[in-house]
């Protein structure tokens, strides 16, 4: 089908619920991708932060393709070998207990939150339910991980929202002092602000989250959804700020572009989630988590310094440029956002667009550059060069 003919069938079938650019994609290699009349887009979205290992790796598609033939589901009421396999890569690279997998994102991010709930109950009984969050979270887009979000652009329209979420600014270790009152039984952080705008948490605000967590048996919950999965330069974020989480939900880069999301729990939270209390139909899928463990394998330590490496040379190129727009580069790793001023960055990520290349936006005054882990040097330098040349355009 041609774009125009996909772009109808769309608008005429399918709810409209994104601010779509108008591209139609329809195949990738590497980290280029193109629409079906062949032009050529470098990818700087990974999707949104999900091919990890770029578009048309073999070993991930062998792997994939052998697990759908050879057993595409089975009921969690069985076990089967694949997310076994993966827990086990999981928790040995994380030094976490053990593994909830879910579907993606924000049921991730649900399950995590039952968690921190039930390990309250048990311990407290009932009373002591409330999770604090930060302004400028993002956590999802259920009615109870929208409530959890701390943006007030989320809360409309699906009233009542989930109760027992209060949200405070982030990097200010006063603030959430003072919120801290009986109730509260976990305080759930993003390392780096994804949706929010990029911005990274301070390594001594995280200490002392971290510090007051254990000081008043408050789980530490981190939101890795986006930053996990080699994104920031280490597997998890968490491993870059000198704190262990409670729990970590993941999902975005897990599997290399399959939905597929989950939780990992440290000793103390291992147990309680028990049988009964939390499941999910597809959750650990097959396929999936053969997948992912492809993922895991290709991310090893030589890979994610790369990540590093590739995020300096990003940084140092755009320093280098001579434009009045930007205002600075900020994140970790592959993560990387870049304030701009006096120009809207959903303008600049339109012509972006219309120029060759993909690239996102993120809060109100930020791109965002989310490329394959796995980006080559050359596709780095093609992208930037559309960057530059939109900014040199203005
Ligand atoms: C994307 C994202 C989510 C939601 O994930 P979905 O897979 O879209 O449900 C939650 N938290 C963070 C930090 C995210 O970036």
């Amino acid at each position: 089908m041609t774009s125009n003919e996909i772009k109808q069938l769309d608008s005429q079938n399918v709810m409209q619920t994104y601010g779509r650019f108008d591209v139609v994609i329809d195949r990738g290699v590497g980290s280029t991708v193109y629409s079906p009349e062949g032009k050529e887009y470098i990818d700087f979205t990974s999707g949104i932060g999900v091919n990890a290992i770029g578009y048309g790796n073999k070993k991930w598609g062998d792997a994939v393709y052998a697990q759908a033939m050879k057993l595409q589901h089975i009921s969690n009421l069985y076990y089967s070998e694949p997310y076994a396999k993966l827990a086990d890569v999981l928790t040995k690279r994380t030094g976490m207990k053990n593994v909830f997998f879910a579907n993606a994102g924000a049921d991730a991010n649900e399950g995590m939150i039952k968690l921190a709930r039930k390990y309250s109950f048990d311990k407290h009984g009932k009373g002591k339910s409330t999770i604090i969050t930060l302004n400028q979270s993002f956590h999802g887009r259920t009615i109870t991980t929208l409530a959890a979000t701390g943006q007030d652009v989320f809360h409309n329209y699906f009233f009542p929202f989930t109760e027992g979420f209060k949200h405070v600014q982030a990097n200010d270790i006063d603030a959430l002092k003072k919120e801290l009152t009986d109730d509260v039984c976990a305080v759930l952080i993003e390392f780096v602000q994804g949706e929010g705008g990029v911005i990274p948490l301070d390594p001594n605000y995280v200490k002392e989250v971290s510090q007051l967590c254990a000081a008043n048996d408050l789980l530490l919950l981190a939101d890795e959804v986006q930053t996990g999965v080699g994104r920031t330069g280490t597997l998890f974020a968490f491993q870059q700020y000198d704190v262990t989480p409670d729990v970590i939900s993941f999902a975005k880069g897990i599997a290399g572009g399959l939905p597929l999301g989950g939780f990992m729990a440290n000793e103390k939270c291992s147990t309680v989630l028990i049988a009964g209390t939390h499941a999910t139909t597809f959750g650990g899928n097959p396929v999936a988590a053969a997948g992912a463990v492809e993922v895991l394998n290709q991310l090893d330590d030589a890979t994610l310094n790369e990540v590093i490496k590739k995020s300096e040379y990003i940084r140092e190129k755009i320093h280098g440029w001579n434009t009045p727009y930007i205002a600075e580069i900020r994140g970790k790793g592959l993560m990387l956002g870049i304030s701009v001023k006096d120009v809207v960055p959903r303008e600049i990520a339109q012509a972006c667009v219309e120029n060759g290349l993909l690239v996102l936006t993120a809060g109100t005054d930020a791109l965002r550059m989310l490329p394959p882990l796995t980006i080559s040097y050359e596709e780095l330098d093609k992208g930037l060069a559309i960057l530059k040349a939109v900014f040199d355009n203005i």
